[in-house]
């Protein structure tokens, strides 16, 4: 364990980094926010679609590894790192928590962090005017399917993500704004059930603070945004909360600056 020191005072969140081998820039920011910002902070979460894709623990990619190590370095200096199950890596498993020193959270997480309630979510599950996705939802999050996915060959996954991957692009291109987005009920029900008055997720790509108003209760929806364009980052300490984002260096080599669907 580390010694504690009273400099270190922040809790950090961050989702939807979305880390693929196409886009070496959000790794390299993501690595370089792990070796300064993330070392300093008193605890990490990662609170979904930390990669753009995960067929299976046992399948990493050089881009993939490279944040395993990241990780691990981080957690060996003693700083606890969260991960929460996105979308789009809803496949990370016990391995890659051995590997990265990362605790896998459940989702919804209800914490107390300096004394004040948070709830955690991706934010997926409250997308619930999107019914065909949350049909897929279900499907993928059976552990019976997850079984059987990750035992056919790794070749046979790549192929079948990567056309799973083009079908949601197609699908979220067809969405109406408001449908891809949280369902105002679902995010009532949430934090009436957890009875805390700030939720944080991410997910919609869709960065702000909402003021939601749960049975006359005055509650916070804190939206975390992706690292498609710049870090996405939500410091949480005793004094308050700030939602802000690392810029991110020009990268000529840069695959485009598009920003891909949730
Ligand atoms: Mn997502």
């Amino acid at each position: 364990m580390r010694s504690r020191r009273s400099t270190r005072v922040t809790t950090l969140f961050i989702s939807d980094l979305h880390i693929d081998a196409a886009q070496p820039a959000i790794a390299a920011q993501f690595l370089r926010f792990l070796k300064a910002d993330a070392l300093a902070a008193d605890a990490l979460y990662i609170l979904g679609d930390l990669f753009e894709s995960w067929i299976g623990d046992d399948a990493a990619d050089a881009a993939q590894s490279a944040v395993i190590e990241g990780l691990r370095a981080l957690t060996g200096a003693g700083v606890p790192c969260f991960v929460m199950h996105g979308n789009r890596d809803f496949l990370l498993g016990e391995r890659f928590a051995a590997a990265s020193g990362a605790l896998l959270l459940p989702d919804p997480l209800l914490v107390t962090l300096y004394g004040r309630p948070l709830l955690l979510m991706h934010g997926d599950a409250l997308c619930t005017d999107d019914t065909a996705y949350q049909r897929l939802r279900a499907t993928v999050r059976d552990p019976d399917w997850q079984r059987r996915f990750l035992a056919l060959g790794v070749a046979e996954r790549r192929t079948l993500a990567a056309a799973a991957r083009s079908g949601s692009r197609a699908h979220t291109a067809a969405l109406q704004y408001e449908i891809a987005d949280v369902n105002a009920a679902a995010v009532e029900a949430v934090l009436r059930a957890a009875g805390a008055a700030t939720l944080l997720h991410g997910h919609t790509h869709r960065p702000a603070m909402h003021a939601v108003d749960v049975d006359g209760r005055a509650c916070t929806r804190i939206v975390l945004g992706d690292w498609y364009t710049q870090g996405s980052v939500l410091r949480w300490s005793a004094d308050g909360h700030d939602l802000g984002a690392l810029p991110r260096p020009a990268a000529p080599n840069e695959s485009g600056t598009a920003r891909p669907a949730a």
